[in-house]
């Protein structure tokens, strides 16, 4: 049995559907799960919605309209035939957001959140199994909400394992030794209460992991639009290379620091069961791509990894005392508390520094409660570079023109949080 994992980009047009199924084909009558994100800036357009409906702008019909008119458009090219019935199954998602927004939010924001971006993921998985379906690809549709369960973390759902596996093993399993081909949704899950949460942002890498663990799967493939794992992100850096293999322990270091290729959380269950994972092109399906697995191949090339949109922020205690444990411990319960992940982090005798993502609408209220008890110094606008197996030349190139305010090295790795100026 293999997990497949198609993504945004795979699926952003009728063309990239009919791609899809081109690949699919190719494994019509195998074991295959197939885990699909919502079709290409979707779960964007559905965060506009989120804000909009919750900030009560009065403009969430128009991004309702807007995600409504993209997926039509894909519906019409993929199915001629307007009497079929995924036009009934589509208006019926987009019936259901509808019905959310008319009435005035009655719980959180995170809540509300994963109710509405979900349906991102749920139409993508309808329209793909669908257009198998029409094109003579056995498959079947499976809600990825009674199989994920999690806690109610709306946004960043903790996973129940056990209970998970018992619903895999029971249900999940015997739907694909019936159907082959099972087509579900990456990125969320259920509650106990039948509500659906999501699993964090470009999480459906991590669904695809979370499944191969629970049915044993012989691999996972990413399907992507680069031809493997590169050394840096084609993005930002020109003359990328791409990395053939490697090991999960050097893909866990690459994708914690930032590499959006994949998922952070995606490696543990796989190497948890010593499953590899593939990354390959679904431009170029018959290319060898990259394996991460169990290998000790370590890869000795320069790598780097940007992130923009951070900030800096330095807390010092009001009465200049120590950053001592006490401090620490105070100050990382409130990072804790307001979810704020942090990326670098550096201490002197009287201060402590991180830098974290610019997320306003975590990173304000964590400012104001942290200024309680300290003084908090902040910069943003700017930029978190990691470079694995650095060299000096590779540092001068990259840090031109700009201000390093903060640096951390260890044998192979640099981190610098960079001010353009
Ligand atoms: N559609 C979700 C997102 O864009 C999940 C994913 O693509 O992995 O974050
Ligand atoms: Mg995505």
């Amino acid at each position: 049995m293999q997990v497949f994992k198609f993504g945004g980009a795979s699926v952003k047009d009728a063309d990239a559907v009919k791609n899809v199924a081109e690949i699919l084909k190719k494994f019509a009558g195998q074991e295959t799960i197939v885990v699909v994100s919502a079709m290409g800036k979707v779960t964007n357009g559905l965060e506009e919605l989120v804000n909009a409906y919750f900030n009560k702008e009065g403009n969430a019909e128009s991004f309702l309209q807007k995600i409504k008119d993209y997926h039509t458009i894909i519906l019409n090219s993929l199915f001629p035939n307007k009497d079929h019935v995924v036009y009934n199954d589509i208006e019926n998602s987009f019936v259901e957001i509808n019905w959310i927004i008319e009435e005035e939010p009655i719980t959180n924001y995170n809540q509300v959140y994963d109710q509405i971006v979900s349906m991102g993921e749920l139409i993508s998985t309808k329209i793909i199994s669908a257009y198998l379906t029409e094109v003579g690809i056995k498959n079947k549709w499976v809600d990825a909400r009674g199989i994920i369960q999690t806690d109610n973390t709306y946004r960043e759902g903790k996973v129940n394992y056990e209970l998970s596996e018992k619903l895999i093993n029971e249900q999940f399993l015997p739907t694909i030794s019936q159907n082959k081909i099972v087509v579900t949704q990456g990125f969320i899950g259920g509650t106990s209460e039948n509500f659906t949460t999501t699993l964090g942002r470009e999480g459906s890498d991590y669904t695809a992991a979370l499944l191969a663990y629970f049915v044993n799967a012989e691999s996972v493939t990413i399907w992507k639009d680069v031809p493997g794992v590169l050394n840096a992100d084609p993005k930002w850096f020109k003359n990328t290379k791409k990395i053939d293999e490697l090991t999960y322990h050097d893909a866990i270091e690459f994708t914690y620091y930032g590499a959006s290729v994949i998922h952070p959380k995606t490696i543990k269950p796989l190497q948890n069961k010593n499953i590899p994972l593939f990354v390959k092109s679904f431009l170029s399906p018959a290319e060898k791509g990259t394996l991460i697995s169990n290998s000790d191949k370590r890869f000795p090339i320069a790598s780097y990894i940007f992130k923009i949109n951070q900030m800096l922020i330095s807390i010092q205690p009001k009465d200049f005392s120590f950053i001592d444990e006490d401090n620490l411990s105070l100050i990382f319960d409130e990072f804790s508390r307001y979810g704020v992940k942090i990326h670098l982090m550096q201490n002197s005798a009287i201060s402590f520094s991180v830098c974290i993502d610019e997320d306003p609408a975590k990173t304000e209220p964590l400012i104001i409660e942290l200024q309680q008890q300290f003084k908090v110094l902040y910069n943003s606008g700017l930029e978190l570079l990691t470079i694995r197996n650095y060299d000096q030349q590779t540092i001068e190139k990259l840090t031109e023109n700009k201000t390093i305010l903060m640096e951390q090295r260890s044998r192979n790795t640099l981190q610098m949080v960079l001010s353009n100026n």
